[in-house]
């Protein structure tokens, strides 16, 4: 999982990394892949390649044109709060150099992103900690954020990444949620592969935050598995 997108040649290097030791996936893909197993077909490791919060600098017009000539399709987790602002301000996004909080893509940039062959799922309706929360605050949350961007931008949202992604910002009730809104799958920041006979539930799924910093060979030590079990699950 990115942030914001990288400089060109940057992102170009970490995909070209990950086409030597993998194949890049789609979230159609993916979930087919979970759905059933058996099917794979391939024992090369695969990569999903997602961002989080949705900022408009991800999906500026340069960073489409580079995702179609890289030919990555990435999945792209927005809050419901960016395409109707009416919804409220989204709590704790991330901070510029600048200290300011980067813009968030409104929906006509999120209708090129999908036209541009990436596809989107929620990131909650207002960027909430996942860790805690009422019944009707998830509700809300979880459930209304599916709603507001399937209605907004008439697409299926099938995967939640909870924000900030750890451990302590995902709860029972959470997981409840997104299941009964009918989710298919919903992650985490918790580093890690989801092996054959994977056995966690599909609503906690592991992902790899992407430093700002990491070139080639962090991204190859990476998928080498040289980060699982660090303590980020905290
Ligand atoms: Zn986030």
């Amino acid at each position: 999982v990115y942030h914001l997108m990288p400089p060109d040649h940057v992102f170009q290097g970490h995909i070209e990394a990950i086409r030597e030791r993998a194949d890049l996936i789609d979230e159609a893909y993916l979930l087919r892949t979970l759905a059933a197993p058996d099917r794979k077909g391939t024992s090369r490791c695969q990569v999903l390649v997602t961002f989080d919060d949705g900022y408009l600098q991800c999906v500026s017009e340069s960073s489409l044109v580079l995702t179609r000539r890289l030919d990555v399709h990435p999945l792209l987790f927005v809050v419901a709060a960016a395409v109707d602002p009416r919804l409220g301000a989204p709590h704790r996004l991330i901070k510029a150099r600048d200290g300011m909080v980067p813009p968030l893509a409104p929906i006509d940039d999120l209708r090129a992103a999908l036209r541009s062959g990436w596809t989107i799922g929620s990131h909650t309706t207002t960027h909430w900690d996942c860790g805690a929360g009422t019944d009707s605050d998830f509700h809300w949350q979880i459930s209304g954020s599916k709603e507001v961007l399937e209605r907004a931008l008439d697409v299926p949202v099938r995967t939640l990444a909870y924000p900030f992604g750890r451990r302590r910002n995902t709860s029972d009730k959470a997981v409840a949620c997104v299941r009964r809104s009918g989710y298919v799958a919903a992650f985490t920041t918790r580093r890690g592969v989801i092996a054959d006979g994977f056995e966690a539930s599909p609503f906690l799924l592991p992902r790899d935050v992407v430093e700002p910093w990491w070139g080639p060979q962090e991204i190859a030590g990476c998928l080498a598995g040289g980060l699982d079990g660090m303590p980020a699950w905290r």
